[in-house]
């Protein structure tokens, strides 16, 4: 893709501070970082999120993100982190290029998840439950 981001940093037409690359892959620290070895990683090839993605990539994607956590983990010593996937723009997702963020966590850094809802009703959510599961099957 001409106007990716990330398709460029491939390209090697945009900087980045690259702490890992093979044939498949590559992975960088995020420019705005949400804390410190806040990395991402992505495929080569563009591709938007990872329903357009196909399997191979996507089983050899998951274990290099094993792969670079435990770096994180072990390396930085943090005491935890978040694995992030925003797909679609409704999700947060800026670039739509694949990427995985790994972002280090500690106990105090004040970093804040989701808020948890609750469903209208039980019976809501019984439809939703049964919704999910028939399209499962
Ligand atoms: P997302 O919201 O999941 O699409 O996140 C995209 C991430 O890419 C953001 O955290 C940005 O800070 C990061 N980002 C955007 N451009 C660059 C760049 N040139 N180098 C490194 N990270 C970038
Ligand atoms: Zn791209």
């Amino acid at each position: 893709m001409n106007d990716c981001i990330f398709c460029k940093i491939v390209k090697d037409d945009v900087p980045c501070n690259k702490v890992y690359e093979d044939k498949d892959f590559l992975a960088f620290l995020d420019i705005s970082p949400c804390s410190k070895g806040h990395t991402l990683i992505i495929p080569k090839k563009h591709f938007e999120t990872i329903l357009d993605t196909n399997d191979e990539i996507l089983k050899d994607f998951i274990i290099l993100i094993k792969k670079i956590s435990k770096v994180i983990y072990e390396g930085l010593k943090c005491e935890g982190f978040n694995i992030i996937m925003n797909q679609f723009k409704a999700s947060g997702q800026i670039v739509p290029h694949l990427h995985a963020h790994i972002i280090p966590r500690f106990s105090d850094d004040g970093l804040r998840a989701w808020p948890h809802k609750k469903y209208d009703s039980e019976d809501e959510e019984k439809e939703i439950q049964e919704r999910i599961t028939r399209l499962l099957k």
